[in-house]
């Protein structure tokens, strides 16, 4: 049944037809544009010359008036395909028109056989001839004409070409016969070529509509590129790419120097959000501020996510402070608001640098570079803060590379040292340890504090070979120290990220002859929470070779005691902060037994840093403290100077 259905099928479409699609139809109607005008044409000749020859020999109403219709139908038919050249179809009337000339490739046909049969009554055998003649050529004529159009080939060939063989091969005469079954066989082979012709048309149609929709496809596949190279697929704002773009596009037109502003938001303490409540819940909170922030800017403005927790933002504003800063106030009080976890309730803050064109930068480059400084003094002023970039910022920047080349200099020029400030027991006073703080006195520029010169050399490239100069000094001093005390020794951002500082370690230890076990490595929470599974990765790698890692200044960032469990660490230093006001703050004595308490329950020392009075001593004595560093102790100072 089925092989039966596919027979058929492939039957129809081998006579032409087949299934037509809407650009098959379309170029079928644009070919009969041309040829039906002319098939008319050759329909008409043909029909006058015959009129012609039979005119006095046929009655007049066959010669004259049945002619003269069948001519004005020719011509007005002739005449409407011409004027369709200048109107627009849609594709059913096209279909329609089509139907309606096979429909009259029918009518047409019996028309004029039965006027030709008509004729041949009339006439000798030179006119009969004639009328044979006549009826032969105009079917293959019009077959020629109509090759487009299978369906008119099959209705001409069979309404005049079946009943003239018929008529003729019935006539009995030789001539005749001879005339049918040579009619007969070009005929056939004329279909033939037709049909095989018409396929090739509606193949290469097919083809030029394949080519068109991949074309297409194509087209539709580069916008959705374009859109995405532009797009940040999270929050389904621009991108940094596409912010860039802007931002230059806005410079180039910005002719008449119109003020702007340019501001980036950097979000604090998201890492932690991802690190405990897991991608999900931060991706859910990146989406959430960028809402937040559409909603601050009323949809002005042009916002874009340029990199993992960082927005960025060109606005045009005027050159008022006052309202620059409350704008940024309205984005630091939005992102501060809690966002809504399955998990619990999240909170964040925001921090905002603000650069105006033209003063913070007349470049993409240099305003982006102005808002970011901006940004940083906000993050390091107070964090949730906004800050607009200004003169003194300038002057900071200067002072700053001029810093730079300074500290590449001091490495050389031996300028950096070590100061050591004892750890000791509480209780008894003893040293336990000694931390090294590094010390950098320059000439012209004075002693520049460590925390200052760290960052800029993290900036700049040069932390590592400060590190291992300083750390390589410190191992040369500790090998003269007595046997129980250890060296506790502080490790930037860069070392932490960085396998080659890491190993150089071990091998420095290794060059002296000393064990791993009597050095601590301290790690800021801060640069711990920045990237918490790296960090947790690094120390265990760091406890296995032997060292003791110490958990600095906990407390001082976006702490959170969940956390703690996943992290290998040995000690825990409890940031200067809570003891600055412990005496008269129930809150800070709280904290500090809750995190004592904590790291017994975890079987880790604690350290309590920054203990300046006796009184501070005795309390956090109470409070179970045992490990203690502080001016109240020793204050940081050259390794001659301290008894061991
Ligand atoms: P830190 O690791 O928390 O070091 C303790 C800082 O607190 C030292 O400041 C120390 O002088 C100060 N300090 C100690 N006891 C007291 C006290 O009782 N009261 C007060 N107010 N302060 C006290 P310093 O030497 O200026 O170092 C500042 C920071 O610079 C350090 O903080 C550390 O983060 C960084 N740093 C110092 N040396 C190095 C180093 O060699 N490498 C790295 N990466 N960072 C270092
Ligand atoms: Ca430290
Ligand atoms: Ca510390």
């Amino acid at each position: 049944m089925e092989a039966n259905i596919k027979l058929l099928q492939r039957m129809t479409e081998w006579a032409g037809f087949g299934a037509k699609t809407e650009q098959l139809i379309f170029a079928q109607f644009n070919e009969l544009l041309t040829k039906v005008p002319l098939l008319y044409f050759v329909l008409l000749v043909s029909s006058l010359a015959l009129t012609y020859t039979y005119y006095g020999v046929a009655p007049d109403y066959l010669t004259v008036h049945v002619a003269a219709f069948l001519s004005v139908a020719c011509v007005l038919r002739a005449f409407k395909w011409y004027r369709f050249r200048f109107q627009n179809f849609t594709q059913l009337q096209a279909l329609h028109q089509i139907r309606m000339t096979v429909l009259f490739s029918i009518i047409m046909g019996f028309g004029f056989s039965i006027w030709g049969f008509a004729l041949y009554g009339y006439g000798d055998i030179s006119l009969r001839v004639h009328v044979a003649y006549y009826m032969s050529v105009t079917v293959i004529g019009i077959i020629v004409c109509l090759l487009h159009l299978p369906a008119a080939v099959w209705s001409t060939t069979l309404t005049v070409g079946a009943p003239f063989v018929v008529f003729f091969v019935n006539t009995g005469e030789l001539i005749f016969v001879a005339i049918a079954v040579n009619f007969l066989l070009v005929a056939a082979v004329l279909v033939l070529i037709t049909l095989s012709y018409y396929r090739a048309f509606s193949n290469v149609i097919a083809a030029k509509e394949e080519l068109q929709t991949q074309h297409q496809h194509t087209q539709q596949l580069n916008i959705q590129n374009e859109l995405l190279a532009n797009l940040d697929g999270l929050t389904e704002l621009a991108n940094r790419r596409s912010f860039s773009k802007h931002l230059s596009q806005k410079l180039r037109e910005n002719i008449d120097k119109q003020c702007f502003v340019v501001a980036l938001i950097d979000l604090d303490g998201f890492k932690p959000v991802n690190d405990i409540h897991g991608h999900a819940a931060g991706d859910r909170v990146l989406k959430e501020v960028s809402q937040r922030l559409i909603k601050v800017l009323k949809g002005k403005g042009f916002l874009a996510r340029i990199g993992g927790d960082e927005f960025a933002l060109v606005i045009d504003h005027d050159n008022c402070h006052e309202a620059i800063q409350s704008l940024g106030n309205n984005i630091t009080k939005e992102i501060q608001k809690p966002f809504e976890m399955r998990t619990g309730l999240v909170q964040i803050s925001g921090s905002c640098g603000f650069a105006i064109y033209p003063e913070g930068g007349e470049s993409v480059d240099e305003l982006m570079d102005s808002a970011d400084f901006a940004l940083y003094e906000a993050k390091t002023a107070s964090r949730g803060s906004s800050i607009i970039f200004s003169g003194e910022h300038k002057r900071l920047i200067k002072q700053k590379s001029k810093l730079e080349l300074a500290l590449n200099q001091s490495i050389k020029n031996s300028e950096l040292s070590l100061n050591y400030q004892p750890i000791v027991d509480g209780k008894t006073g003893e040293i336990i340890a000694l931390e090294a703080l590094a010390r950098w006195n320059n000439p012209e520029l004075g002693m520049v504090p460590p925390d200052e010169f760290i960052m800029i050399a993290e900036k700049s490239g040069m932390v590592t070979e400060i590190t291992l100069c300083l750390f390589e000094k410190a191992v040369r001093d500790l090998k003269n120290w007595p046997e129980h005390l250890f060296l506790s020794f502080n490790l930037s951002v860069h070392d932490v990220m960085n396998q080659h500082t890491l190993q150089r370690l071990s091998e420095i230890l290794q060059e002296h002859c000393v064990s791993e076990q009597r050095v601590q490595l301290e790690i800021t929470e801060t640069i711990m929470m920045s990237d918490l599974e790296h960090c947790s990765n690094t120390t265990k790698m760091l406890q296995q070779k032997g060292f003791m890692i110490a958990l600095d200044d906990f407390g001082s960032g976006y702490s959170s005691l969940s956390y703690l469990h996943k992290l290998a660490f040995d000690n825990l230093k409890i940031d200067r902060g809570f003891v600055k006001n412990l005496l008269e703050d129930p809150r800070s004595q709280g904290v500090v037994k809750t995190i004592v308490e904590l790291c017994s329950s975890f079987n880790v020392s604690c350290t309590v840093e920054g203990v300046e009075t006796a009184k501070q001593r005795d309390l956090l004595l109470t409070l179970g403290c045992q490990q203690m560093q502080g001016y109240y102790f020793y204050r940081p100072a050259k390794i001659e100077d301290l008894k061991l």
